[in-house]
């Protein structure tokens, strides 16, 4: 017979090996294993990028930017083969952006951009920089028919079932292609409920700015805490533009996200005007690199650095400190992604 003090330490042992098979620690997922915040190191995260996109994504993009209508694929770019599909040619990127100071890059895509998980593993695995993956529907004109055959419960059950079979760290980039359809306010209430499902954090896609405290809105009605939220693109609004503080006054992240280029100097002005009205641990910063291979390394361009090596430059010469820049880049972007896994 097994005496009571047995079964006792049986149990105890029982609930040590469940407490670690399910960290009550935060981890940040990349796409090759969970791993606490601090082993990042002391490089930046970049919280919006693309590694992996289709072809046919951008000449899409671009064609709808322009007031076109681009549903029917483009011809894909001339170069072969794509760069988003050159393994070799990213993982030389990667270490690259290492090299620049960056220690993890987040992919903002999911499968209606094409984005390719296996080639995520495969550059992150070749070039030693961690590498997180997103899941989620992008916008109206990107979404897949299933969308709008499905409502709220059975979109949040087919992400949920991705998070759970897949290393997915993030949802995103979930977006607003204009004013707000209802396909779209039917994908960020059930994108909330993934997140109430997995504790995984929300990165958004406005239109420039546009509907960026509706998108807030919508998630926290919904149940999200908007510290859980991080707000993209707001860096495309006019510099006197309020959103971007009333976006930090809520608690939210707000994203500038396309640094290294033509906008520098006007996020430079609303990222010093944030800073000034204390909103630091509010800023998230990265380039949303995916507009064609001529910012490439391997091209002469800046590469998958340029937030570090381009628009950061242009901080510290308006007077930012380097304590400053070190919240922004390493601890904002970690505070984000940091979650604790849902059984
Ligand atoms: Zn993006």
């Amino acid at each position: 017979m097994i005496a009571r003090r047995d079964i006792l330490k049986l149990a105890c042992a029982c609930l040590s090996s469940a407490a670690t098979a399910y960290p009550k620690a935060p981890v940040i997922r990349t796409v090759l294993k969970d791993v606490p915040p601090e082993a990042l190191g002391g490089g930046a995260t970049l919280f919006h990028e693309h590694l992996s996109l289709a072809p046919d994504f951008m000449p899409r993009w671009i064609a709808l930017a322009r007031g076109g209508r681009a549903a029917a694929p483009l011809a894909a770019p001339a170069a072969q083969p794509y760069f988003m599909q050159d393994a070799e040619l990213m993982t030389e990127e990667m270490r690259a952006a290492a090299k620049d100071g960056v220690g993890c890059i987040v992919d903002q895509g999911h499968p209606d951009m094409g984005r390719d998980l296996e080639f995520l593993k495969r550059i992150s695995r070749q070039s030693g920089l961690h590498i997180v993956a997103a899941c989620g529907y992008y916008t109206q004109p990107f979404y897949p028919p299933e969308v709008a055959a499905w409502n709220e419960d059975r979109i949040a059950a087919e992400l949920t079932r991705q998070v759970k079979t897949q290393p997915i760290g993030v949802i995103g980039e979930i977006g607003t292609w204009d004013v707000m359809t209802s396909d779209e306010r039917k994908v960020f209430r059930a994108v909330a409920k993934v997140h109430r499902a997995t504790n995984l954090a929300i990165v958004t896609h406005t239109n420039f700015g546009k509907g960026a405290l509706e998108q807030l809105d919508v998630l926290e009605s919904a149940g999200v805490k908007p510290a859980r939220v991080a707000i993209g693109h707001v860096g495309g609004l006019p510099d006197d533009d309020g959103t971007a503080k009333a976006i930090a006054r809520r608690g939210a992240f707000v994203g500038f996200d396309r640094q290294g280029g033509a906008g520098d100097s006007r996020q430079v002005k609303m990222v010093m005007s944030m800073l000034e009205a204390g909103f630091a641990a509010n800023l998230l910063f990265s380039s949303d690199f995916s507009a064609g291979g001529a910012q490439l390394k391997h091209n002469g361009g800046a590469g998958y650095g340029k937030t570090l090596t381009v628009f950061v430059p242009k901080l510290r010469e308006a007077g930012v400190d380097e304590k400053t820049l070190h919240g922004i880049l390493v601890d904002n972007p970690r505070r984000l992604l940091a979650f604790v896994p849902k059984r």
